[in-house]
């Protein structure tokens, strides 16, 4: 008898229950979190981001579903639904702002990459009635990891479909350039752990992640891929982000992953405000 494996067992067995729940009930949102140019601080996309809410405990975060989830198999059922809500919300958002060009990212699982993916984006993309080239495919590494020929085909297959990959959180793994060099990659995404320590107090610290941003960028761009810095949370980061040419950012210092709903009132009413005062 172990008390602790008692607990993390019966905790399991709730986040299940609330799996199946949040599937059958409509429980499942996708938060968008804004993506924001920093040459000229316009929102160029913005990236779904799962959450659960549920009746009596409130917003549960993406974290342990997802973990749970891969281990049932129910982050195939999952993933449709985040995959359909945010090209929903792509929709209204876009005529709120009236911008017809603001991309989604959205975050895959390796276990949801099966043949028929490109095809079924292919599908939902033309029935709501958005570009492919607004669709962005994020994948880490561990999607990567195997050098699955089947995969190579499933990413060859978004590309030529006009859909962009972005690889997650890198600069984490083992051989983040490589798979540069090995997979139909267009954007990069650094690791916010890098974003943070820009501006650590550790004079050392600082000064070798400025030079991994640096250094990172300019690589993405000779292999033409454009970067996004994640977790971009003071102005000093969006600065130094600035001058070492990182081309987007996305962190709280923009906007918090939230809503669409709030998300399109906040940005509507910036929309007026400029408009007002211009006039
Ligand atoms: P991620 O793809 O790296 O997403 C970025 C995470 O950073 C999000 O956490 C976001 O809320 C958080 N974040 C954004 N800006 C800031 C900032 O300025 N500071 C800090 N400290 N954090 C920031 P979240 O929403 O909890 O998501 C965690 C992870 O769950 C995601 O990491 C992604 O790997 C996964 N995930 C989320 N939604 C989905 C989904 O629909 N499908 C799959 N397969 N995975 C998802
Ligand atoms: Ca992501
Ligand atoms: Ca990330």
């Amino acid at each position: 008898y172990d008390p602790l494996i008692q607990d993390t067992t019966r905790q399991r067995a709730a986040i299940e229950r609330d799996i199946e729940a949040g599937l059958e009930e409509d429980w499942f949102e996708a938060y968008f979190q804004p993506i924001v140019d920093l040459s000229s601080d316009r929102v160029v996309g913005y990236e779904a981001l799962l959450r659960l809410e549920h009746p009596t405990k409130g917003t549960l975060p993406p974290g342990n579903i997802i973990k749970v989830a891969e281990e049932t198999g129910a982050i195939t059922r999952i993933g449709n639904r985040i995959l359909e809500k945010a090209l929903a919300n792509l929709v209204s958002i876009s005529k709120a702002t009236k911008d017809d060009e603001a991309y989604i990212a959205i975050n895959f699982s390796p276990l949801q990459f099966d043949q028929t993916l490109p095809i079924r984006l292919a599908a939902l993309s033309s029935r709501y009635g958005i570009a492919p080239q607004r669709l962005v495919i994020e994948i880490t590494e561990a999607t990567l990891l195997h050098d699955n020929p089947q995969i190579r085909t499933i990413l060859d297959e978004f590309n030529r479909f006009g859909c962009r990959v972005a690889l997650d959180d890198f600069g984490t793994g083992y051989s983040s350039l490589s798979y540069l060099n090995r997979f139909p990659v267009d954007i990069v995404k650094i690791d916010q752990s890098f974003i943070r320590s820009l501006s650590v107090e550790e004079p050392e610290l600082q000064h070798k992640s400025r030079m991994l941003v640096e250094g990172i960028t300019a690589i993405s761009h000779k292999m033409e891929c454009s970067v996004v810095a994640e977790g971009v949370e003071t102005e000093e980061q969006r600065d130094i982000l600035r001058q070492f040419g990182v081309d987007r950012g996305q962190g709280y210092l923009f906007a918090r992953p939230q809503p669409v709903s709030q998300l399109i009132k906040t940005m509507t009413e910036k929309q007026n405000r400029r408009r007002n005062s211009v006039a």
